[in-house]
């Protein structure tokens, strides 16, 4: 049976959260391979089943969005917060683990967080922290 609208956004849920997907037919695991278009705001894969050989392309069912609304500050300071207590980061919009880059430098440091599925990015630097405290 092709796979259907519904199973292949579970296909890629289920990526998204455990780095592994399996083929809803056959149950073998799916070769996923990210694909290396440049210039995307989000991450974008290419699914294969090697056993039943069915393949489509992640932006079939999440297309790469065209407006992001932003992070509220309130996200940010949160995703910021937890980065500093655990070194890693969770979208609290779609749950996928962000990409933090962390650059210090003298006089203060640089945090830039991305989240490969729905594609927010915002940056954080020592100054926004001064700022944010001001306000409290
Ligand atoms: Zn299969
Ligand atoms: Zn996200």
């Amino acid at each position: 049976m092709p796979w259907n609208k519904q199973q292949k956004k579970e296909i890629l849920d289920s990526y998204w959260a455990s780095s592994v997907a399996y083929c809803p037919d056959d149950n073998a695991r799916l070769d996923i391979q990210k694909d290396k278009a440049l210039g995307h705001k989000t991450d974008l894969f290419f699914i294969r089943c090697p056993r039943c050989q069915q393949t489509f392309n992640s932006d079939e069912i999440e297309p790469e969005p065209q407006e992001i609304d932003e992070f509220t500050n309130q996200e940010k300071k949160e995703i910021v917060d937890t980065y500093f207590a655990t070194k890693t980061g969770i979208c609290p919009r779609d749950g996928v683990t962000l990409k933090i880059e962390h650059d210090e430098h003298t006089g203060g440091w640089f945090i830039h967080v991305r989240c490969p599925r729905c594609g927010r990015v915002f940056q954080w630097t020592n100054k926004d922290d001064e700022k944010s405290g001001k306000k409290h």
